[in-house]
């Protein structure tokens, strides 16, 4: 079977979650507008098993809140949720603490997301614990063997976070990730918060840890480099919405939105013969509280016209495989 025959392990259809500001009981009171913050907007994507799929974006588009809802960590506000088969969108708390156990997330903080007061065995055991696991000597086992594969020493299990550096403390946070042997892992941002040089090893290590486990990741980043080193496939957010998607070889070679163009745009180049289409990206995303009307997109697009202030562009078909939002690549 080839890669794209293989059935998906995660689909995800018309996501949306709206967060209701100024909605307390005193401010309903005082007649206060409620502020509609839409953070993911009517978001479809398909993730097959063994396969990364990287959602690249900047701070604020939407994407960490996406995965977070997608291991309903947030509920959604609509849409569905299918994982292994299963449409886990509404399953019960207690159910869905079960399958937990085959969908875990790395943070991206490897500071703020390690207690200091537990130590490294209690850290990555929780996850067991949680799972009904109470035997000491089976978590203490299992533990010794996860922080082996992800290159800590068995006599760091007694050690608390402050005596790690940042890469050392990612690599804690892969292993409570990875303790129950998960088939689907969030990484949110897992390099953003640590030295260049060790960020190559910490996706050194997760691309090893995918190999061998059979792993299929979604990776969260605001770095299309990094996106474009791990990503099998490859979606854009902007402001809630996915702007483009398709196989990351395509996408990065040739890019379709206007979007895209402009993140691949700020990324320097080595190699001057490439001289492909530059977009410059100008001003900030805007609020998405008031997102701009049309296409999102329009207040930074060079290339926006009439039709994009007035008309929201929809996710189609462009190729095998890809799809873009965006008025100009439609026929006239
Ligand atoms: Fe730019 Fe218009 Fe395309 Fe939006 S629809 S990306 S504003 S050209």
């Amino acid at each position: 079977m080839t890669q794209a025959q293989t059935p998906p392990l995660l689909e995800v259809s018309q996501l949306s979650k709206t967060y209701h500001l100024n909605n307390s009981l005193l401010q309903r009171l005082a007649r206060e507008p409620v502020l509609a913050l839409k953070a993911v907007d009517r978001v479809s994507f398909s993730v097959r098993a063994g396969e990364t799929l990287g959602l690249i974006g900047e701070s604020g588009c939407g994407k960490s809140t996406l995965a977070r809802i997608v291991l309903r960590l947030h509920e959604p506000t609509s849409g569905r949720i299918v994982f292994d088969g299963a449409d886990i969108t509404a399953l019960p708390y207690r159910e869905m603490t079960a399958l937990r156990r085959r969908m875990q997330i790395i943070f991206q903080d490897p500071y703020a997301s390690l207690n200091p007061r537990k130590s490294v065995l209690d850290i990555v055991g929780l996850p067991m614990a949680i799972q009904g696991i109470s035997r000491r000597s089976e978590i203490r086992d299992r533990v010794v063997a996860m922080i082996e594969s992800v290159g800590l020493k068995s006599e760091y299990l007694n050690r608390f976070p402050h005596q790690f550096s940042g890469g050392q403390r990612q690599r804690i946070g892969i292993a409570r990730a990875l303790i129950l042997n998960p088939s689907l892992v969030v990484c949110d941002e897992p390099v953003s918060a640590l030295d260049v040089s060790v960020q190559a090893q910490i996706i050194s290590l997760l691309k090893a840890l995918k190999r061998e486990l059979g792993l299929t990741y979604i990776f969260i980043s605001h770095d299309i480099g990094v996106i474009g080193h791990v990503s099998d496939r490859i979606a854009v957010m902007y402001l809630g919405e996915i702007v483009e998607t398709g196989p990351s070889r395509s996408l990065l070679t040739a890019p379709q939105h206007p979007y895209t163009k402009a993140l691949l745009s700020s990324v320097p180049r080595i190699d001057v013969r490439q001289k492909s289409e530059r977009v410059k990206l100008s001003g900030d995303l805007p609020s998405p509280l008031s997102p701009p009307a049309g296409c999102k997109f329009h207040t930074r697009c060079p290339f926006v016209f009439d039709r994009c202030r007035v008309e929201a562009p929809v996710l189609r078909p462009r190729g095998p495989e890809s799809a873009a939002a965006c008025h100009l690549l439609e026929a006239p």
